[in-house]
């Protein structure tokens, strides 16, 4: 379910947790951050997206929607762990079985070639046209993922790419299960809209909500 709402910068006193204030605060005077998305963890595999987008005034509440996360929840330590990493994120590229729905981020057309890898190699945590680089690669098909896949974004977590931090963290469309392997998962309409409001330099922020009792133990 999501809802448009416009809700001015520090308008929502008390409303607005203290991660989404700072990270707001943290970016209203850079110039090249122009939008925040939010994923608040909820608890089990569920969190909630925000999205936040700069105008002259500052940041303004512009979308939210559900998402789903890693089986086992938040707090990434290493590949196959099933959890969603937290902290402050930028933007690979975007990609997707079908076309480009209009997003100004380098958008990769996925092909029978492209995968995921996760094997302990230069090409780890990349995606790849495996015939291209002449890999025979075991990790993930892209194209052999429908619904999920027809559109996605590759967040930087573990950019450099250290086996086995965890691979392949995604925004990506819900599939059939109630949760995933460590990516983030909405609706393919909220994708859309997320994909055309947001560019190469929005960050990605994913945190627990201590208010909420769902921050994990040990988890800063
Ligand atoms: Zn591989």
């Amino acid at each position: 379910m999501c809802m448009l709402s416009s809700i001015a910068l520090y308008a929502e006193e008390g409303g607005i947790n203290n991660t989404v204030k700072d990270k707001l605060k943290e970016y209203v005077d850079n110039k090249d951050v122009k939008s925040l998305v939010f994923v608040r963890y909820t608890g089990g595999s569920e969190a909630e997206v925000s999205l936040y987008k700069k105008d002259k005034d500052g940041f303004n509440s512009d979308f939210n929607c559900h998402a789903y996360i890693g089986k086992n929840g938040i707090g990434k330590e290493k590949e196959g762990d099933s959890k969603t990493p937290l902290g402050d994120f930028g933007i690979i590229q975007a990609f997707g079985i079908k076309a480009n729905p209009g997003t100004t981020i380098e958008y990769l057309n996925i092909n029978k070639n492209h995968y995921c890898c996760d094997e302990d190699c230069q090409y780890y945590n990349k995606i790849i046209d495996a015939e291209a680089v002449n890999h025979k690669c075991k990790g993930e098909h892209i194209i052999d993922y429908v619904p999920q896949y027809n559109y996605g974004f590759f967040i930087d977590y573990n950019k450099e790419g250290v086996y086995p931090k965890g691979s392949a963290i995604f925004f990506h469309v819900k599939g059939k299960r109630p949760y995933t392997a460590g990516c983030i998962a909405v609706k393919e309409e909220d994708m859309i809209s997320i994909l055309k409001e947001i560019d190469a330099n929005t960050r990605v922020i994913i945190y627990g909500d201590k208010n909420a009792g769902v921050f994990p133990p040990g988890v800063k």
